[in-house]
């Protein structure tokens, strides 16, 4: 079993949700709980059964769609990669 941070940075590096019990990269999404500054998405593993939720942190803020003048309030849009 990895713990958070161990499952934190390789789901960084492969860019892909597994399993933190098994390996296994067949987890289905469940519910998605929003909260002011945290995210907790559900996962559960097709090959093990492990339940777990992933935790999201808030980090900052971008422009929407319908703004007039994107920078008119000092946000700005990140770089594109
Ligand atoms: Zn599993």
């Amino acid at each position: 079993m990895l713990s958070s941070d161990e499952w934190q940075k390789r789901t960084v590096e492969d860019g892909a949700v597994r399993c933190p019990a098994c390996d296994a990269l067949t987890v289905t999404m469940g519910a998605c709980a929003v909260g002011a500054y945290t995210i907790y998405q559900e996962y559960v593993c097709e090959n093990c059964g492990y339940e777990f939720q992933a935790m999201f942190g808030l980090i900052g803020c971008v422009p929407g769609h319908n703004n007039e003048d994107n920078d008119a309030r000092g946000i700005v849009p990140p770089a594109g990669n």
